[in-house]
């Protein structure tokens, strides 16, 4: 059987632009598209819009929140999802209204629940208990009334997936479980102390190719929902089944498309709804499918050395000026990316061979291990690593006292700007003190 050639829709750069780009601000460098994330954006809210006229999308900021592409997202008719006070002041500082966004986090300080109020954020996704009361102490009668709580739930779905991206399951530090009755009294606790209850979430887990374990997750919370309308009287006005909606890291992973996904859940949960007199608004918060695509990181080659290797004979390591400090989802969940040469120095496309593309830190971090790359790669060739829009400017970090790189927009009408810089070496040592006995 012949099968159909798979579409590749990630971005990837021309070699032109490659080129200027890193000749203008310099590698490593996160670029990206915003045509191609426009449209990411739009077609996902349209699925599911198409799918069922009630539904929001909400980006989950911590895929990416550079404040250009929170912008980017919410006029293209999505919410912020915010997993923290520092997430919510960016979605604010991007020019998001505070009733567009919504605030996650399994341990929220009293602090960021303040902020959270004082700026009127549009709910707050309760995960425990201990939240539940301190809300009760925080909220004046009038918050009370118009601050919508959410609750967010653990149906007991296992996702197949990275077990550390992996949030569903029974066993997990997030949200209420179902099954042991604990979201019952949630719900009830909620209700008997007055709160605005809005509705139930779940997010059971990211990098999902297969849709299962989200379509059994909405299916799961859509059934609380008929539970506590029909013991307690409460009729949910919200259900919120996460994000999750897996990528094209390589050409390996082959995730749902947008429309199929979009009606799967919801025809899984306005079937499971069918009859109950529940009619709800049903949200998605996905962050690396509205946003991981869009964008590839650009990294100049600086060193290629072949050692001898006990499992392959010999190894080429291909070192890059980057590594773990922008983007250390290699080292944390084993992932996999698409790399490419993007602008040779000497000759053209060659035959290929299997290198390892590692970082400059002072780990063995095998970046990027046993890649294809031209058999003619030299030092001071670019690659660019696809796929690379989410968690990596956001989980950058300064290990090694690096610089984060910066991130360059391409924008619709051809142009680029940066649209967040580098780090300077001033910043890389503003945050310490010098004791006086030591100066
Ligand atoms: N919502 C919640 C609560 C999450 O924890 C996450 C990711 O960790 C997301 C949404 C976004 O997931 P993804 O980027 O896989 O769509």
């Amino acid at each position: 059987m012949i099968s159909a050639p798979v579409l590749d829709t990630r971005f990837r750069l021309s070699e032109s632009v490659a080129v200027e780009l890193a000749k203008i601000y310099g590698t490593p460098l996160y670029v990206v598209d915003e045509a191609h994330l426009r449209s990411r954006i739009r077609n996902y809210v349209s699925a599911f819009r198409n799918a069922y006229a009630r539904s929001e999308i909400s980006l989950a900021s911590k895929a990416n929140s550079t404040l250009a592409l929170i912008k980017i997202a919410y006029q293209e008719g999505c919410c912020i999802d915010v997993a923290s006070e520092g997430e919510f002041r960016a979605a604010l500082a991007a020019g998001v209204p505070g009733n567009k966004c919504h605030l996650h986090g399994n341990n929220k300080q009293i602090e960021e629940l303040e902020f959270a109020l004082a700026h009127g954020i549009g709910h707050i996704v309760a995960d425990s208990f201990e939240e539940i009361e301190v809300l009760n102490v925080l909220l004046n009668d009038e918050q009370r009334k118009s601050t919508l709580i959410v609750l967010r739930l653990a149906p007991g779905v296992d996702p197949v997936t990275h077990s550390k991206i992996s949030t569903g399951q029974a066993d997990t530090k997030f949200g209420f479980n179902i099954a042991d009755g604990s979201a019952e009294k949630a719900a009830a606790r909620c209700l008997e102390l007055g709160f605005n209850l809005y509705g139930f979430h779940c997010h059971v887990g990211s990098q999902l190719l297969d849709p299962e374990a989200q379509r059994s997750g909405g299916e799961l919370i859509a059934k609380f929902a008929i539970e506590m309308s029909e013991r307690h009287g409460y009729k949910a006005k919200y259900l919120n089944v996460g994000g999750g909606l897996g990528v094209s890291y390589t050409s390996k992973d082959q995730p749902m498309g947008m429309d199929d996904y979009c009606r799967l859940i919801v025809q899984t949960v306005l079937g499971a709804l069918e009859g109950s007199g529940i009619d709800s608004v049903l949200g998605q918060e996905p962050g690396r499918s509205l946003v991981g695509e869009s964008g590839v990181t650009l990294y100049r080659v600086g060193v290629i050395k072949t050692v001898p290797s006990k499992t392959a004979g010999h190894r080429t390591y291909v070192a890059v000026d980057g590594g773990l400090s922008d983007n250390p989802r290699p080292a944390l969940y084993g992932s996999k990316y698409t790399v490419e040469r993007v602008a040779p120095c000497f000759g053209h496309e060659s035959e290929s061979r299997t290198v390892t593309v590692s970082g400059k830190h002072c780990e063995t971090d095998k970046l990027f291990e046993d890649v294809e790359l031209p058999s003619d790669i030299a030092v001071g060739d670019l690659l660019q690593v696809l796929c690379t829009g989410a968690y990596n400017s956001s989980m950058a970090s300064n290990y090694n006292r690096y610089q984060r790189p910066a991130t360059v927009l391409l924008r619709e009408n051809g142009t680029h700007t940066i649209i967040q810089r580098r780090d300077s070496w001033e910043e890389m040592i503003a945050r310490d003190i010098m004791p006086d006995d030591l100066t």
